[in-house]
């Protein structure tokens, strides 16, 4: 079962500082989500092996193909601190 980046606000491009939500002028945190939801750039286009926490690892099901520039439905995000 492919694991992907949660359509969360706190990867919304609608967050600004101080957890606002500029189209609905409230705040918000990463358990919060609605139908305005657009997933930050910098988020949807860095989804590669390079990205992926199975890279490298037994977990990964394509590991003669793994590559910075390849991505597969299993990519899983790395858990950021
Ligand atoms: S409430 Fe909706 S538009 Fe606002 S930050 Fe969250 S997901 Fe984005
Ligand atoms: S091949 Fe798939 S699972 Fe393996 S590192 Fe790349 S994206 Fe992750």
């Amino acid at each position: 079962m492919p694991i992907r980046l949660a359509t969360s606000c706190s990867n919304c491009n609608n967050l600004s500082g101080g957890n606002t939500c500029t189209q609905h002028k409230i705040q918000v945190s990463e358990r919060h989500t609605c139908d305005s939801f657009s997933m930050q750039e910098a988020l949807k286009n860095n989804m590669n092996c390079g990205t992926c926490t199975r890279f490298n690892t037994s977990d990964c099901p394509h590991p003669q193909k793994a590559s910075a520039e390849m991505l597969c439905s299993s990519w899983a995000p790395k858990a950021v601190a």
